[in-house]
């Protein structure tokens, strides 16, 4: 059972995220995907600060979702949010941090897929010379990512965005330092200027697919879920249980039934240097 064969699907965003995400949800899910022309996704806040997000990232793409479904007269749509800053688990490490979220109002179906990488460029800094500030640029991608002046750190105005080109970007430079006395860089995360997220929210999108077409083997509908993980995977070398997962129970969110799934992570042991009792 496929429940979105020949749907039209919304993709709820703007800044050029439909190019990564409606090939793959195209192929996976056989819907057409259309886009929300003219529905200024920016009004939920924007990573420069003009606009202050105030929901979480989680919130804000259902947010995304129902606003551009009430616009668009549809009832299925699929968005995406980026947060970005130092990695969770691992201090100063930048990260980021890919939602894609769908919505189908027709089966009451709310599915979310998420990637959290290292694999980012998101940096900035003050910058007082040219040679800093093409160090910095070389550093972020450029000219591939794009990249962002201002006079100082969340300054609100004189911002400019979007720089693609060494000519503009000194140029720019000098315009604000000759201004202001000061300039501050920083990568530009919107998507379409920013490849490396852009393959982020890829990979985000295919993880929200796999759960899209992970159906209940109770009630057959798609979105089963990690709810919970269980630890106990068993060392290699003494055979006792580790902290690492043994198992994820997955459950539907229409029945709740409950299915185990074990060795979720591709890997029956785990090695010694794990092991609280090889390696207390
Ligand atoms: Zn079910
Ligand atoms: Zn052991």
């Amino acid at each position: 059972m496929n429940l979105f064969q020949n749907r039209s699907l919304l993709i709820a965003t703007q800044h050029g995220k439909e190019t990564v995400m409606a090939p793959l949800l195209e192929a996976a899910l056989g819907v057409r995907c259309i886009t929300s022309q003219g529905f200024d996704t920016d009004t939920l806040g924007t990573f420069t600060g003009e606009v202050e997000r105030r929901l979480d990232p989680y919130a804000t793409a259902k947010e995304k979702c129902l606003q551009a479904m009430e616009r668009m007269g549809c009832d299925l749509a699929v968005s995406s949010e980026g947060s970005f800053g130092p990695h969770p688990a691992l201090f100063f490490v930048p990260s980021g941090d890919e939602l894609v979220v769908l919505i189908d109002k027709r089966h009451g179906l709310e599915v979310f897929g998420r990637e959290l990488t290292t694999a980012t460029n998101f940096a900035g800094s003050a910058v007082h010379t040219e040679r800093e500030l093409l160090a910095f640029a070389e550093k972020a991608g450029f000219p591939q990512h794009a990249l962002i002046l201002r006079p100082a750190a969340a300054a609100p105005t004189g911002i400019i965005k979007g720089i693609t080109e060494q000519a503009a970007l000194l140029q720019a430079f000098r315009q604000l330092l000759g201004q202001h006395g000061s300039v501050y860089v920083e990568t530009d995360m919107r998507a379409m200027h920013n490849p490396t997220r852009m393959a982020a929210i890829g990979k985000a999108t295919e993880k929200l697919i796999g759960k899209l077409l992970h159906h209940c083997p109770n009630c057959a509908m798609p979105g089963m879920d990690v709810a919970e993980a269980i630890a106990g995977l068993p060392c290699n070398l003494c055979g006792l249980p580790t902290k690492s997962t043994l198992a994820y129970i997955y459950r539907c969110k229409h029945c709740t039934f409950a299915e185990e799934v074990r060795f979720p992570l591709g890997k029956q042991t785990e090695e010694p240097r794990f092991c609280d009792y090889c390696n207390p």
